[in-house]
């Protein structure tokens, strides 16, 4: 029995590796992105009741009519979309299967698929569960802009969808609104599909907006807009995200959907629903106390001796190690096996300082792209941060060579 053709090249998530890791070493866990705080309060205790009072079965597949009203009231209220919750809003297992379902329902075998990279690390794997082949746009640092000729040379291959995260993970970046016109006027340029994943819509810093790509002209009936309950609400165990789209983007999605999972958790989407029914002083306090984590997150880096810029959005930080002390950057024996710098860093950084980051080259096809950068996670407490400046401390002054 060998595997199929279609998982090869793929291999185990380098973040659940690290965040294994880091359990074994008992190292403070910045590799995953999930938070080490609980959802809040009135949505737990909406969840307890949920479960006590009869939502234990299947759900209706698209989700729960109480969420999709909610999610569709939301969209209008926050940017001016009109969705309709009867034809536009389907409900999945978290973002992930929303990427997934979404590839699935419209790349065909064969067909490219713009990735920009740095990515998250379920692109991929969905581009070729699909049968569709990547085409890269790389990011560059130190800022991460979204570099027009390399994306033009992409969309001249005729891709049939474009996946667009923002705020981007690893990388912090909000695309601003020209570079989103760009994708935008490319993808109804070559009649692509967008798909979109928004899923740190509301951890934006500094006054900046988020703009959903299906608000662009144009891009209404080619977006496929995907989030979820994860990050906004702190909830990465309960699998709930959501797809919004045109009712034939939609269809394509819902067949998916369907057969893969059948529904989201029933109950949490009863929960979901008194998430989404929050005050907006909820996501005014998730941004002040994620901005303070970020600041807090900055320094930490900076007095370490990493370089980094602060991000725009979403919640890491990838940090360049090169600039440390070569001894710190390039731990003994780290080139003698076939990892990688960064992956070497990452490991000696988890086994030996016990703080657990993920390797910068996990997030590039090429893993050279990545080799100096390791990403930080900050979705934590300031206490859970205050120890990793203690466990940091004392890295090294910056290489004086550098
Ligand atoms: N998309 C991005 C950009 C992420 O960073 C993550 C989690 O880290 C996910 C999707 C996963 O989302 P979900 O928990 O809704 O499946």
């Amino acid at each position: 029995m060998h595997p199929a053709q279609r998982l090869a090249g793929l291999t185990e998530s380098v973040i659940r590796e690290m965040t294994r890791l880091a359990q074994k070493h008992d190292a403070l866990n910045l590799s995953q992105g999930f938070p080490d705080f609980d959802p809040p309060p009135k949505v737990l205790t909406a969840a307890a009741q949920a479960l006590q009072s009869g939502n234990n079965q299947y759900a209706v597949t698209w989700g729960s009519a109480r969420l999709r009203v909610a999610l569709a009231d939301k969209y209008m209220r926050y940017y001016g979309m009109a969705v309709d919750a009867e034809t536009d809003i389907t409900i999945t297992c978290g973002v992930t299967e929303a990427i997934v379902a979404a590839l699935l329902g419209v790349v065909d075998p064969g067909d490219r698929v713009i990735i920009l990279e740095p990515a998250h690390e379920n692109y991929l794997p969905g581009v070729l569960f699909a049968g569709g082949e990547p085409a890269w746009v790389t990011l560059s640092p130190p800022d991460f802009r979204l570099d027009e000729a390399r994306l033009r040379a992409a969309f001249a291959q005729r891709p049939r969808a474009i996946i667009v995260n923002t705020p981007h993970n690893p990388t912090g970046r909000v695309f601003t609104r020209d570079e989103l016109s760009l994708i935008g006027r490319l993808c109804v340029e070559y009649d692509t599909v967008a798909i979109t994943d928004e899923i740190y819509e509301h951890i934006i810093y500094d006054g900046r907006e988020h703009c959903p790509l299906a608000t662009l002209p144009g891009m209404a009936q080619r977006t496929i807009t995907t989030s979820g309950l994860s990050k906004t609400y702190a909830a990465t165990g309960w699998r709930v995200g959501w797809v919004v789209a045109c009712p034939r983007l939609s269809n394509a999605v819902r067949t998916v959907h369907d057969f893969l999972t059948i529904c989201a958790p029933t109950p949490l989407q009863e929960a979901a629903a008194v998430a989404l029914a929050l005050p907006d002083s909820y996501y005014a306090e998730l941004l002040r106390t994620y901005t303070a984590r970020r600041d807090r997150m900055m320094t930490i880096l900076e007095e370490a001796g990493f370089q980094a810029a602060p991000p725009e959005g979403a919640y890491y930080v990838m940090a360049d190690f090169s600039a440390l002390q070569p001894d710190v950057a390039m731990p003994p024996g780290s080139l003698s096996g076939q990892a990688s710098r960064d992956v070497a860093f990452a490991r000696w950084l988890t086994v030996e300082r016990k703080v657990a980051v993920v390797p910068g080259s996990s997030f590039y096809h090429d893993p050279r792209l990545g080799q100096d950068l390791v990403r930080f996670a900050f979705p934590k407490r300031l206490e859970t941060l205050a120890e990793a400046a203690r466990r940091l401390g004392g890295l090294g002054a910056p290489n004086p060579g550098h």
